[in-house]
This record gives structure tokens, sequence and C-alpha cells, in this order.
């Protein structure tokens, strides 16, 4: 209903806006971020990106330092059942490195039950659902979780390794990767397995410099299928959800950085782009969405258009040295707001 309610002139995309709090032991007399309102952002810009030293962002919602996981998912919580009633559905985690983006996907690293992530909570909600339709829609639910890293898709579920996956969209299932693992789950305590096992097999390759985590995409695909046992015919519903924490969004400097590491900055600069260039268009509600142009845009294609459900959570840093990248991050997020 909520969801209905905000929905806008913009039709089924919507954005929000999160700011992280400062960490224990940084020193936090200043914040970048000025003031906050229910949907309007100011922050304290450097006279190069504004005369009067101050710029303001409009979205559907602001999230200040202190909202709790719970008020961020209570507010999604209607979307995210909408799944059920066979809607499409991708939410997306954007911003730069450190900005909270795997935060409010999955939580922290010590994960508590107050601070589990959307990821967690959104399966919670549709098992307990699931158990409350029971008899009137039966549902299956089954999850893929999928990382994009440098253009090539893998299978973060599959602990062989480094097989290369194509992304379809013929296969008569409706899968769009249909050669990687799908799991079906029917339990909080099922999918925390499974989460821990993509990340380990996220993080494989990487060290401490090296943090690839946060120069892939991670994608946790829902996939849920109902069966209306109250139609003669048991009309089979379709739905699925893709819960998106994307590579971080900073802007690398060509100057500074040779190599592998000039190659992920390209590739996530240019599927960021083509992801912003999707939403934009679909925004505009332009006849040519330009899906084809990365892998990532191509994945989501069927969760991006039409009846399709959007949310896009941008996270900024509140310390004033990444002002610039905020500002960047709260402009990407206006193109497509
Ligand atoms: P990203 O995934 O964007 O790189 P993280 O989610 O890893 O960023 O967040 C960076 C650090 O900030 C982590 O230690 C995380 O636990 C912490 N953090 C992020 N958002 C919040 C928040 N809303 N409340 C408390 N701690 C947060
Ligand atoms: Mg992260």
């Amino acid at each position: 209903k909520l969801y209905n309610q905000i929905q806008d002139l913009k039709g089924n995309i919507r954005v929000y806006c999160r700011v992280r709090p400062f960490l224990p032991g940084q020193i936090s007399s200043s914040s970048s971020v000025a003031g906050m309102e229910e949907r309007t952002i100011t922050i304290n810009a450097p006279t190069k990106f504004a005369k009067d030293g101050t710029k303001y962002f409009t979205f559907n919602k602001v999230f200040g330092p202190a909202a709790t996981q719970d008020e961020v998912f209570s507010d999604m919580q209607p979307l995210i059942r909408s799944v059920l009633d066979g809607f499409n559905v991708c939410i997306f985690a954007y911003g730069q490195t450190g900005s909270g983006k795997t935060y409010t996907m999955s939580g922290p690293k010590v994960l508590m039950e107050e601070s589990l992530g959307v990821n967690y909570r959104a399966l919670n909600d549709l098992f307990s659902l699931q158990a409350q339709r029971k008899g009137t829609i039966n549902y299956d639910i089954s999850v893929q979780m999928i990382e994009i890293y440098n253009e090539q898709v893998r299978d973060l579920l599959d602990d062989s390794g480094n097989r290369r996956l194509e992304i379809k969209n013929t296969s008569q299932k409706g899968l769009v990767v249909p050669d990687a693992s799908i799991v079906p789950v029917t339990s909080t305590a099922d999918v925390v397995e499974l989460m821990n096992q993509g990340q380990k097999n996220r993080a494989v390759g990487s060290t401490a410099i090296n943090d690839r985590s946060s120069r892939s995409h991670s994608c946790l695909t829902v996939h849920v299928q109902g069966r209306d046992l109250t139609s003669g015919t048991g009309t089979i519903l379709r739905g699925c959800m893709h819960l998106v924490d994307l590579a971080g969004s900073e802007r690398v400097d060509k100057s500074e950085v040779v190599g592998d590491r000039l190659k992920e900055a390209q590739y996530i600069n240019k599927s960021l782009s083509a992801l912003g260039d999707v939403i934009a268009s679909l925004a505009q509600k332009n006849s040519h969405v330009p899906y084809r142009n990365s892998k990532l845009t191509q994945l989501l294609q069927d969760s991006l258009g039409g009846q399709a459900k959007m949310l896009m959570f941008v996270h900024i840093s509140p310390e004033p040295d990444a002002v610039g990248e905020t500002i960047s991050t709260l402009k990407f997020a206006e193109r497509v707001a």
C-alpha cells in the first residue's frame, strides 16, 4: 500500500538515499551533510560544486545516520511482498566503497538479529507469507547468487570455482542465467548458510588490499513460483526479485592506476553508467532502452521496465573529504530519480 501511495509520475522507479553514520573512533566534528528532511538532503559543498556552498538533492525518501535496519526494511516491505503476486522487483545498493551498501543489503560483519540486512529480512518475510497463504496459494522459493566481475558472470553457489556463465533470455523456466545453481530454500537458516557460502566464494582471489567484493556486483536472485489453489486450473504465478550489491562507484584517477586495477575500474564505470542509462531511459519512458550495453543490465533486463518495480538505495559517507564522491553519487541518483 505504502509503495503505491508514494508512487509518483516516474511510475515504478523509486530512489532512497541513506547516510552512513560516523564509525566508532572517527572524529565526527563535521559532516558533509548539512541537513536532512523527509525527502531532501543538503550537502555542504565546496565552492567548485556550488557557489553558495550548499547543494540540495530530492529523492523519494532520505534515511539519516540513525535509521535502523528495521526502519529501512519496513518501508520497502510492500515492494518485496509484491513478488508473491507475480511482480519482478530489483533492489540496488549504490555508492562509493565504505558508504554502507553491504550493510544495507546484508548487514555488518558480525550479524545480530537487529542488524540483519534487507536480504535476510526479505526472505524471512516471504517465508512467513508463504506459511500464511499455504493451502490457498502454495509457493516454492529458490535462490541464485551471481557475481559480475570484469563483465564476467560467475556462480557464487558453485564452490568449484571459475566456470563462466552465459546470460540467456530463452529458457522455458524463465531463468536468465540457467546454468547457475538454483537452490530451493524453506527457512532463514537455509538462507544464512547460502549467503555465507556465497560470501566465501566471492572472496576467492582477493587479498586485503585487493578486496574484490568492492569491485564486483553481487546479485541474490529470489525466484518465487506460486500455485493458486482457489482457481480451478491451479494458475501459476511467477515472480522474481534481484537484490544487488553494486561495485563501488568511486572514480579512480587514471593517472594513478594501471593494469588490472585500471581494467576493473573501466568495467565498473561502464556497467554503472549502463545501469544509469537504462534507468534514466525508463524514467523518461523512452521507446529504446539500452539493455545490451553491460552484463549487469542484460542480467536484470526482465526485471527493469514493464511492470517491474525498482528501488535504488544510494549510500553516502558523511566525511567532508568524501564530498566529491558524495556529490557525484547524488547526481547519479538524481538522474534516475
Ligand atoms: P560498502 O559495502 O559500501 O563498501 P559497508 O557496508 O562495508 O560499505 O560499510 C562500511 C563500514 O561502515 C562497515 O564497517 C559497516 O558495518 C559500517 N556501516 C555502514 N552503514 C552503517 C550503518 N547504517 N550503521 C552502522 N554502521 C554502518
Ligand atoms: Mg560492500
